[in-house]
């Protein structure tokens, strides 16, 4: 499998470059030259098997000669064996017509273990393989910096560090992040916001002196193979309720678009995918879109589900390049649009196409606890804030049509235990492999913003990495 670029000007790459390289050099992301189709044969003969058995088969195509069908089997059993729950993504009815999925029963409590597992095996398989190493950069604000972590502790081909800012995120996040004790984890904390961090971490990436000494690379939400291991809980929840001779809708809570387009790409690879339904906080650029084809940037607020406080939503430029008959040249007018006015229009009969498969719903922080507690009130089940979004989208759009409607749950109550506690009544509590989080021992290092003291710091980190 060939990879092309959605600007259409970057060189097509396989797989494994497009593992280690993130963004494309035009500035756009790598896509799959052409999607993978499975009749209704192929993907019953998918019924039954594990999640992991699964993952392999339908991660398959998207590797191409990268892994051997035995050798990706074995990563996938190795990363989801690591998952607290043993269905991995366990899915649970809470109405006659709504379900929910389970996608937090990783080591770090959030659906980014779903892909970063296997993605952080993967760059440990390919850099072994060609006796190479790397430095990963990046900038967290929450749950991704801890997801990357896990995935790559312990690797002996990779050296992360992670920037926070200071005082900045609250302490479960921060715990996940600096009691991890591994030698190739370095958690910086920086005197300054989260926007300062990520800017630090471009600045770095733009200082060539800098990369001429590391190489060095992100596993931020624009990595394909990310994309490629979430399209398999698509398959498994469709799987149970009756894929392929019965179409089945998804409620997504969404923030940077990566998870609702692993179900697109579900649906290109012929899914029976009725609907999907992209749940929004007050930051509801996306809900917008889908109701008026206009994509135009707000200023972010902040809510109960930070996860999904942001303005543009990185991963929609791949539905964009699908929208405009993988037109790279329009692809690139329309960003240009959007950095310089703030805001694209797409054509009527684009929308048209846009609203065949998805529809937006915005749901505010009251309406989230209100959600939140009329969940566990009728079912027994405690939501995190971001899950609950899911829940009342699901609600609000997708419930009487027929179709089941599976929302997918991507955090666990217990990594937002304030909202959860306001809202129900009851504080959820972490799972035993947490549960002695808060008396861990913390280890990071605190620096001012500002960019050589943070390069310096790397520079002596690697120095005496290297000579261990
Ligand atoms: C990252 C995240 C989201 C948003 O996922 P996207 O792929 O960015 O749309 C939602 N909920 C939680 C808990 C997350 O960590």
């Amino acid at each position: 499998m060939n990879y092309v670029s959605t600007r259409g000007e970057a060189p097509v790459l396989r797989f494994e470059d497009v593992l280690l390289t993130g963004l494309a050099t035009d500035g756009g992301l790598y896509v799959p030259q052409t999607w993978p189709m499975l009749s209704s044969d192929d993907i019953r003969s998918l019924r039954g098997l594990s999640y992991a058995a699964l993952a392999a088969r339908i991660m398959q195509p998207f590797v191409g000669a990268a892994f051997a069908p035995s050798e990706l089997a074995g990563l996938t059993a190795d990363a989801y064996g690591g998952f607290t729950h043993a269905a991995v993504a366990p899915l649970k009815q809470l109405h006659d017509d709504i379900w929910l999925m389970e996608l937090f029963h990783g080591p770090t409590l959030a659906f980014k273990d779903m892909a970063l597992q296997v993605v952080g095996r993967m760059f440990d398989a390919i850099l072994a393989r060609r006796g190479e190493r790397i430095v990963i950069i990046g900038a967290t604000s929450g749950d991704t910096g801890s997801a990357a972590i896990e995935a790559v502790r312990g690797s002996a081909s990779v050296e992360i560090f992670m920037l926070h800012p200071h005082g900045r995120v609250s302490e479960a996040q921060r715990r996940q992040m600096t009691t991890v004790h591994a030698p190739n984890v370095h958690n910086i904390a920086v005197d300054g916001t989260f926007d300062d961090c990520q800017d630090l971490v471009k600045a770095m990436f733009n200082d060539s002196a800098f990369r001429g000494r590391h190489r060095l690379s992100a596993v931020n939400s624009i990595n394909w193979a990310r994309i490629a291991a979430q399209i398999v809980y698509y398959f498994r929840a469709a799987l149970a309720l009756g894929a392929p001779d019965r179409p089945v809708a998804f409620a997504v809570p969404s923030g940077n678009f990566g998870n609702v387009f692993a179900g697109y790409a579900a649906a290109r690879m012929g899914l029976p995918i009725a609907a999907l339904y992209v749940g929004a906080n007050r930051n509801d650029i996306l809900a917008r879109f889908f109701a008026s084809g206009e994509m135009a940037i707000d200023t972010v607020h902040p809510t109960i589900s930070p996860s999904m406080d942001i303005q543009i939503s990185s991963n929609f430029e791949r539905l964009l390049f699908e929208l405009l008959d993988r037109k790279g040249g329009a692809v690139t007018g329309l960003m240009a649009g959007l950095r310089q006015s703030g805001a694209f229009s797409v054509d009527a009969d684009c929308l048209a196409r846009v609203r065949q498969m998805f529809a937006g719903f915005r749901c505010d922080d009251d309406a989230t606890r209100a959600e939140i507690a009329a969940t566990y009130r009728d079912t027994g089940e405690l939501l995190d804030p971001h899950s609950a979004i899911g829940v009342a989208t699901a609600r609000a759009l997708g419930t009487g049509k027929g179709v089941p409607v599976v929302a997918l749950a991507t955090a666990h109550p217990a990594k937002f235990p304030q909202a959860v506690s306001e809202a129900a009544g009851i504080t959820p509590s972490l799972p035993p492999h947490l549960a002695d989080l808060y008396d861990r021992k913390e280890r990071y290092t605190r620096l001012p913003n500002d960019l050589s003291a943070i390069e310096d710091h790397v520079d002596m980190r690697l120095k005496e990495r290297a000579a261990a």
